[in-house]
């Protein structure tokens, strides 16, 4: 999706930072309803992101409430988000 950008010297430098930083963070991820903790777990075009900007680790909850942690390369989500539908109809 974002391959054939072409960057010169200066913004390759930048994203080569930035991913440095990213692949050493963990990115927790929390959805609340109400007061109560809901599925958190990221959708696919968030995950493409993560995985374009080598974020190492996430961590999100189940609709139980429950912690889940995982490496992003090895994550699989099939989930597409509301704004992601309501994006692919306008
Ligand atoms: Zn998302």
């Amino acid at each position: 999706m974002y391959h054939n950008i072409s960057l010169t010297s200066k913004e390759l430098k930048l994203a080569t930072l930035i991913r440095r930083k990213f692949s050493q963070i963990t990115l927790f991820v929390i959805q609340l309803s109400g007061s109560k903790l809901a599925s958190s777990k990221p959708c696919k075009v968030c995950h493409h992101m993560m995985c374009v900007l080598h974020v190492k680790t996430v961590v999100y909850t189940d609709t139980n409430g429950n912690l889940h942690e995982e490496k992003v390369k090895n994550m699989e989500t099939n989930h597409i988000s509301q704004l992601s539908r309501v994006m692919k109809k306008n």
